[in-house]
């Protein structure tokens, strides 16, 4: 046959693939289904068996899709699967898990209790969810995992980001870069949320001019619901699209974008999803618009007025502040803010003006604040520790404007941290042996704690060194391919490699790095702090970890000093900066180093958890008296710098304290670890370990946080808002009322002479007896609502004025609008004293003086 030779061949015009999605779901052996039903309940993050089911399917894919076993499950081969369905013994360890996941939740299908609905702008839950930057979000994600085993009826509502927060890197210079990888929503434990119907809901919050759609998701938390919105929705344009892509990102704009979205739309995706909670509580103020949609939709549901559904809210409402400056509090400038809510005060039946005020202090401030809102609207509002709740009274004092400082109804509840989420599966397993089995379930009952004494000095010390070596491999392996992946030197790699050392005193810092944390203390005297790190006998290495905030240049500038310091040749393997702190490198450490250093300004620590989360694991503490170890510090459980502030110039201050450090270090830290009995044990330091665990530790559970939170707020508020939403809101009603009416009238009231005031002269003898007699014309209000005080104060610690007494008088004879007051001084203390009287609305309805802020000084 004849064929034509071929000359040429014609280049052909081939067009770009268009690749279309599909997605294979691995297909796992049904045998193996409990796999996938475990992987959606973030249950198994604190559940030391389900890890290690998971970890026992593939040890080392588990390490590098870092421990997320929906990504795990879709990455080992189906081949390998098949084999496990013939592995008689993995198949038990499966089913006890399963049957324990399903016996946990099954106990927890009918709760008793309010229902409490539950607001925070990031969750911590795990590395794999990225909508958490750092200690307020790993509370707010304790906290849910705490509500699911204390049987607590709890639902929350966050937002979901497409970034997150971002990851860090360090260049070569230590310079900080921040990366944001965008989160595959497939490849998290979250799913739509569905409504009765099966469709997915979306809610709508209104922007100006436009409505923002959100999606919903859900997140499931043993049983705990957590609802995330999304505003990544094909309906918005794609500026709105952006609003819930960072976490902490973006300007005061879209921060005040995604607090609309959390506060207005998470109350609105709550009533789609058919929750009508008992109790709303709002983690920082950040969520605070919750009460502003509640009110509104009981004015246009219930028919109530702003003043009746404002009752019904305050009563319902708990506000925690975090927050101990002023200018931690998040506002909004005028212009912004009405551009924004500008057809708000109209749907709640205000003017501006009267809506405006729920976030000022004085009406001529010129932002509106997101805290006095939610102060506004909270009857329980608290600080995060013991000190927090006495610094946010100063914090807040100008919304309460003729009270004393002291007398302001803000508590504290001192946060906590989830025991079975940050202790070490080894120390449970020791725990229990000693505990008993029904620990950690009975950790409320400090006790049980003390039989940490019954356990032998060298088993404990075995402990804390595995531990250490644990952290110590794994800070080499993160840290090596870390440094190699940004070309450093190799001769230094391997020199710090070489030199760390498993056997040495290892101490950790890490936290966010901001300059109230003062993360640069331990490296005012360089020379004193070579000779600590380098003793031949007693070695000491430091482990520094933690983020900037990508604007904060000052606290980037921290980390790039300690990473220069860290270089050179007598700090290297010595001081460590391990980089993209996170909530595993946060558990290696915390279990892992032998002390946990925290040195901040006092009183700028709220309460810090990161030593919280340490003393669980016999980490001894040593830090400044600040936040939760003003609560936590006892004598040989740890080590403390004084409280008090000697130098009002913070140079001098930082020297001193740094100067205490050094100190202690050497005379008290370094001797206790490193002097051993016969058996090579550390005794004097495994008598601190045992001091922490027995004495510390049982305060700081996420467990006795949630109970002072029910026994100090969800409670008592929901036994009052029951009362108050009773009969059609008939108390409230009657409340709003009789304010209006005692407001109308206060102006009025007067006192007929103010030299009536008999027998009461500015020289008093202790024993004596002194009449007071008070005549007061209250224009048309009774005795019975209207109180007369006589109050004493004295001067305080810091200058101000402090409560010393307070004594209320009896009315006795009123006609005519006027009323004698009486009250018999009888002094019992020496000493020089102020004194005033004030008049003060009464109303055994109300929760609290502040709650109806008028009074009047005499
Ligand atoms: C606990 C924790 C924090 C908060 O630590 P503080 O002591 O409150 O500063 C921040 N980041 C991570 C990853 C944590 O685990």
């Amino acid at each position: 046959m004849e064929t034509n030779k071929v000359r040429y061949i014609q280049t052909p015009v081939i067009e770009e693939p268009v690749w279309k999605k599909i997605s294979v779901e691995s297909d796992l052996p049904t045998d193996l289904e409990p796999l996938r039903v475990l992987s959606k309940n973030l249950w198994w993050v604190w559940n030391t068996e389900a890890r290690e089911l998971f970890r026992y399917v593939d040890a080392k894919i588990w390490e590098e899709c870092e421990h997320n076993p929906i990504v795990l499950l879709d990455k080992v081969s189906y081949n390998q699967l098949k084999e496990l369905t013939k592995d008689e013994e993995f198949l038990a360890r499966m089913h006890r898990v399963y049957a324990d996941f399903n016996a946990y939740l099954e106990a927890r299908k009918e709760l008793g209790g309010p229902e409490v609905a539950y607001f925070s702008m990031e969750y911590g839950l795990h590395d794999s969810l990225k909508i958490f930057s750092g200690g307020l979000g790993i509370l707010a994600g304790d906290y849910l995992k705490e509500a699911s085993d204390s049987k607590v009826n709890l639902v929350a509502v966050g937002l979901l980001y497409r970034y997150g927060y971002f990851k860090q890197t360090l260049n070569l210079h230590g310079e900080q870069m921040a990366n944001y990888d965008a989160q595959q929503f497939t490849k998290i434990p979250v799913r739509p949320a569905i409504d009765k119907d099966g469709n997915w809901v979306t809610i709508e919050v209104e922007y100006p001019g436009r409505n923002l759609v959100a999606h919903v998701w859900q997140v499931n938390v043993g049983s705990v619901k957590l609802y995330l919105l999304d505003a990544d929705h094909e309906g918005n344009s794609d500026q709105d699209r952006f609003v819930t892509h960072h976490l902490y990102g973006g300007d005061n704009e879209n921060r005040l974008k995604q607090e609309m979205l959390l506060g207005l739309g998470g109350i609105k995706a709550l009533k789609k999803l058919g929750y009508q909670s008992d109790i709303y509580h709002c983690n920082e103020g950040h969520a605070a618009f919750i009460g502003l949609e509640r009110i509104m939709g009981l004015i246009s549901e219930q028919g109530l007025t702003f003043a009746e559904a404002k009752e019904v809210v305050t009563a319902s409402t708990v506000f925690t502040t975090h927050t101990p400056v002023p200018a931690g509090h998040d506002s909004f400038h005028n212009d912004m803010f009405r551009h924004y809510m500008n057809s708000f005060p109209e749907k709640l039946g205000l003017s501006w003006e009267e809506f405006d005020l729920l976030g000022k202090a004085n009406p001529q401030e010129d932002h509106f604040n997101m805290s006095y809102l939610a102060c506004n609207l909270s009857q329980g509002i608290n600080g995060v520790s013991m000190l927090h709740g006495d610094v946010s009274k100063e914090v807040l004092k100008n919304l309460y404007k003729g009270y004393l400082v002291d007398e302001l109804e803000i508590g504290y509840v001192t946060n906590g941290v989830h025991y079975p989420s940050w202790t070490a599966p080894e120390w449970k397993a020791l725990h229990k042996k000693y505990f008993g089995n029904d620990f950690p379930g009975n950790q409320l009952d400090f006790d049980v704690w003390k039989n940490i004494y019954n356990a032998p000095d060298s088993e404990i010390w075995e402990l804390r060194k595995t531990l250490r070596l644990k952290m110590i491999n794994y800070i080499k392996q993160r840290f090596a391919s870390n440094w190699i992946k940004r070309h450093e030197n190799p001769k230094i790699i391997t020199e710090v490699m070489g030199k760390l050392n498993p056997n040495v005193l290892t101490i950790g810092f890490a936290r966010r790095f901001a300059t109230y944390k003062r993360a640069h203390l331990l490296f005012r005297n360089l020379d004193r702090l070579a000779r600590i790190v380098n003793n031949p006998e007693r070695p000491v290495q430091f482990i520094f970890a933690g983020k900037a905030h990508p604007a904060d240049k000052a606290g980037q500038d921290l980390i790039k000093n300690i990473v220069e310091v860290s270089k050179r040749p007598e700090f290297r393997g010595k001081i460590l900066f391990v980089q993209n702190y996170d909530i595993n490198l946060a558990k290696m450490l915390l279990q892992g180093v032998d002390v946990w250093m925290n040195t901040p300004t006092r009183p700028l620590e709220a309460s810090g958890t990161s030593g919280e989360k340490g003393v669980m694991n016999g980490t001894l503490h040593f830090s400044v008296l600040d936040g939760w170890w003003v609560e936590g510090y006892r004598k040989n459980a740890g080590w403390a710098l004084s409280a008090e502030r000697s130098y009002d110039v913070q140079d001098f201050q930082d020297e001193l304290d740094a100067e205490t450090i050094y100190n202690i270090l050497e005379e008290e830290v370094v001797p206790a670890f490193y002097n051993r009995n016969h058996e090579d044990v550390p005794e004097k330091w495994v008598g601190f370990v045992k001091n922490t665990i027995s004495q510390v530790a049982p305060n700081f559970t996420t467990g006795r946080m949630i109970k002072d939170y029910q026994d100090r707020y969800y409670n008592p508020q929901f036994e009052r808002s029951s009362k108050v939403n009773a009969d059609g809101f008939k108390l409230a009603k009657e409340l709003a009322a009789w304010k209006a009416y005692v407001s109308s009238k206060w102006d009025g009231i007067k006192v007929i002479n103010q030299d009536m005031i008999e027998g009461f002269t500015n020289k008093l003898i202790m024993g004596r007896e002194y009449p007071v007699y008070v005549k007061v014309d209250l224009n048309g209000l009774t005795a019975k609502e209207v109180g007369l005080e006589l109050i004493i104060t004295e001067e305080g610690e810091n200058g101000g004025l402090e409560m010393f007494d307070a004594w209320e008088f009896e009315p006795e004879d009123c006609s005519n609008n006027i009323c004698t007051y009486r009250y018999v001084v009888r002094p019992d203390h020496p000493g020089a004293f102020n004194y005033s009287f004030r008049l003060f609305p009464k109303n055994e309805n109300l929760p609290h003086r502040q709650d109806f802020k008028y009074l009047k000084w005499l």
